[in-house]
């Protein structure tokens, strides 16, 4: 698309890591628990209740502001979002307006740099579900109201991606910030992060910025690349056939792979904000902002160059391995102990992390010089792993019980390659004759006498005795 330029922000909804719900004391519960089974007088909407704000969200919502860069201003407070939908049976939300948790911050990915607005606190809405058959014209609706009132991090990006891929990247090593320093599991198929890209294109060298469209709840980074390239298509088709680009909310349909329009778009003073008055502002304390950052751990952009730096890792297996900080902590400690960096990479990348459970770092570092130094071949080294993943005794352990240790005593190797050649003349008498394929021949024989005998003795000896 040489002639247009793409411009994306990003919204992206995230539920932190907490206990209970945003405002009250019902559990955020699970995906799958019966409906309406954590709800209370305050998440009802009921009258006469007071919201508390749940401090767990606030601290996750600073962790993820001191993480992004931000600065974190000394006033906060809340306000409410004035809109009717059944799934909000309050008639408002409770979110920030104009003087959010956090503004002002940056995340770098891929060496680029993302701008943050703003991070800020709200509350999740209930969900409703549609049933009825067309035939009868019998409809019915119901509302579950477990989710409504968890809480929501709302991490507002600037337009700085400039295409799908940058979109999903960014998306991506946000969620692994989250992880890393504990705010979220943002695990998107628990709805955990939402994203909500808005898009709009210009022609090249012009300043003006297009008319934008903003596409809700996206749950997956495949659709959400999907739906931005699809989006962009659009829009350029529709500016060329000479139409214009209305500002709106759209959807996404998994099943059609297109968006959809769902609604014009609402602006602020739509929504009458105004400060919540069942809530005091908050005067958030400078010390503990302080400890919260002194908490943090290393995080993954500075985690990823140690890796390269410190190890010598290639760049892919650097960025696979820090993207998870439990794997990462694994590595590096494994790699300590067995001394092989590379090694040690290979087998937390092809094995370790597809097993999904992890070794300890002494065990994994065994099996890594056991296969190294040629005690036991790689299969061997992979049946070892997966029996020390599973029962947990240790891999010399494991090796002694099951006999699995390669024989590399020379002259127990010596004694079956001479067998082998006693009890094989032709082979032998055709080696002689130039038959280089014969040696192979004579090797499948001692591998079938003795599996144990280390391989590369075996041959060295084969070929000695033959010469
Ligand atoms: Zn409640």
């Amino acid at each position: 698309m040489p002639d247009w330029d793409v411009v994306i922000g990003m919204e992206i909804h995230v539920q932190p890591r907490t206990r209970t719900k945003m405002f009250c004391g019902c559990a955020v519960g699970q995906l799958g628990d019966p409906p309406n089974s954590n709800v209370c007088e305050v998440c009802l909407g009921l009258p006469g209740v007071l919201p508390v704000i749940n401090k767990a969200a606030v601290e996750a919502c600073l962790k993820t502001a001191l993480a992004l860069n931000c600065e974190i201003p000394v006033h906060t407070k809340f306000d409410r979002k004035n809109y009717m939908y059944p799934d909000l049976p309050k008639g408002y939300q409770i979110s920030q307006y104009d003087l959010p948790m956090s503004i002002n911050g940056h995340l770098e990915v891929d060496g680029r740099r993302v701008r943050i607005r703003r991070v800020h606190l709200e509350e999740d809405t209930g969900k409703l579900i549609h049933a009825g058959d067309k035939l009868h014209k019998a409809w019915e609706s119901f509302v579950d109201l477990n989710r409504a009132g968890v809480p929501l991090m709302e991490i507002v990006s600037e337009p700085d991606i400039r295409s799908a891929d940058e979109a999903r990247d960014y998306a991506q090593a946000l969620r692994t910030l989250l992880r890393t320093i504990g705010a979220s599991e943002a695990e998107m198929e628990k709805g955990q992060l939402r994203c909500e890209p808005n898009i709009s294109i210009r022609r090249y060298e012009t300043d003006d910025l297009g008319v934008k469209t903003e596409l809700k709840n996206i749950n997956s980074f495949r659709a959400l690349h999907r739906a931005i390239e699809f989006e962009v298509k659009r829009q350029i088709e529709v500016i060329e056939a000479g139409g214009t680009v209305v500002q709106e909310t759209r959807g996404w349909s998994e099943s059609e792979q297109r968006t959809f329009s769902q609604r014009s778009k609402e602006f602020a003073e739509d929504y009458r904000y105004f400060p919540e008055p069942d809530l005091p502002p908050l005067q958030l304390d400078r010390a503990w902002i302080e400890d919260l950052g002194r908490g943090l751990p290393e995080l993954p952009a500075s985690r990823r160059a140690r890796l390269l730096s410190e190890y010598g890792l290639p760049a892919s297996d650097a960025a696979l391995i820090a993207a998870d900080r439990e794997l990462a902590d694994l590595f590096e400690a494994a790699a300590k102990a067995s001394k092989n960096f590379k090694a040690t990479a290979n087998w937390v990348i092809g094995e370790v992390a597809p097993s999904g459970k992890h070794p300890s770092p002494a065990h994994l570092a065994e099996v890594v010089t056991l296969v190294g130094t040629g005690r036991i071949t790689r299969d061997q080294g992979r049946e070892v792993l997966a029996e020390t993943l599973n029962g947990g005794a240790a891999p010399s352990e494991i090796i002694a019980r099951r006999g699995l240790a390669q024989v590399s005593d020379p002259s127990a190797v010596r004694a079956v390659v001479v067998a082998v050649i006693a009890a094989n003349p032709r082979a032998v008498d055709d080696y002689k004759a130039g038959k280089k394929q014969a040696l192979g021949a004579l090797m499948a024989e001692v591998r079938k006498q003795a599996p144990e005998a280390d391989p590369k003795a075996a041959s060295t000896i084969l070929q000695e005795l033959l010469a």
